[in-house]
């Protein structure tokens, strides 16, 4: 089944469900996103402090897939924050992916304390002014952050792409970024395996014949999210994309809703730099 799109806010159609890797190794990199594509995953989320740009552009170039059905997302660093900086760290990750045009490129964390946020999004909406890049977002922005980055831009945050699976939920930023009509995209959908051992999320995956982690991926689609999954492993990889074929019904999203915990896996937003 062929991944739904989601509409961003300036009509770019975004998959609904892409590949993330981080933490996968430059040289293992290639083979993980080509057995993606090869199971039919068309965005890949990558960044430029994974160290793997390269690795992902060469499974791209390898592919022969055009690049018009590729959704390629990569972020701006925080030591590469500031108007000037940030221009060029784009160019780099441009030129270590081999592509000519970035699909979506985030500020990877606000770090507030370098106060270079909106400095950043200068240089993306001149990027994208410019076409180099499809849509521009930001990544782990708490609703003070986006209040402030709106209250000084043109162009609104096409995504947001914060920590959220069952045991952090993020709601506040969620809403917020409904208000904005900016579209949620969650990192660590499944919690990097912390909730798939969790009692309902089996027992809704009994009833179904699926896996927790199917389970969890549902959970998130159904609430119009965009996830970005992780696995290096070809079976996983394959389970991962095929999460179309069954519904969650409303009290097993209820069940599922009820294993927040505030269990974060990365660094608060904050406190980050
Ligand atoms: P994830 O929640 O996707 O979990 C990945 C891990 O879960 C795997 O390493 C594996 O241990 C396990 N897993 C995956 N599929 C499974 C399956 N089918 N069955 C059982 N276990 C399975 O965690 P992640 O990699 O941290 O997050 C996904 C992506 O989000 C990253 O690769 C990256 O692209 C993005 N991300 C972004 C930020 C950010 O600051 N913007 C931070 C972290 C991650």
């Amino acid at each position: 089944t062929a991944v739904p799109a989601i509409t961003l806010n300036n009509g770019v159609r975004m998959p609904q469900l892409g590949f993330g890797v981080y933490q996968v190794p430059d040289d293992e990199t290639t083979s993980a996103v080509a057995t993606a594509l090869d199971a039919g995953y068309r965005s890949i989320d990558t960044a430029a402090i994974y160290g793997n740009e390269a690795g992902v552009g060469r499974a791209i170039a390898d592919s022969g897939i055009a690049r018009d059905d590729l959704f390629i997302t990569t972020k701006i660093w925080n030591s590469d924050q500031g108007y000037d900086r940030a221009l060029r760290a784009f160019d780099d990750s441009l030129a270590k992916l081999g592509l000519e045009q970035l699909d979506l490129s985030l500020i990877h964390w606000p770090t507030p304390e370098r106060g270079l946020y909106l400095d950043t999004w200068r240089a993306l909406e001149r990027l994208y002014a410019d076409g180099r890049v499809r849509a521009i977002g930001v990544s782990n922005f708490e609703p003070e952050h986006l209040d402030r980055l709106l209250a000084s831009s043109t162009v609104v945050p096409a995504v947001n792409q914060v920590e959220l699976h069952p045991a952090l939920q993020n709601r506040a930023t969620v809403a917020a970024n409904e208000r904005h009509g900016i579209v949620t995209e969650a990192w660590s959908p499944l919690a990097q395996g912390a909730v798939l051992g969790e009692a309902s999320v089996v027992d809704v995956a009994a009833r179904h014949g699926v896996t927790p982690a199917q389970v969890v991926l549902r959970w998130h689609l159904q609430q119009g999210r965009v996830v970005i999954p992780k696995s290096v492993t070809p079976s996983r990889i394959a389970e991962n994309l095929d999460v179309f074929g069954f519904e969650l019904a409303a009290d097993e999203l209820a069940v599922i809703d009820m294993l927040e915990r505030d269990g974060r896996t990365g660094p608060h937003p904050a406190e980050f730099h």
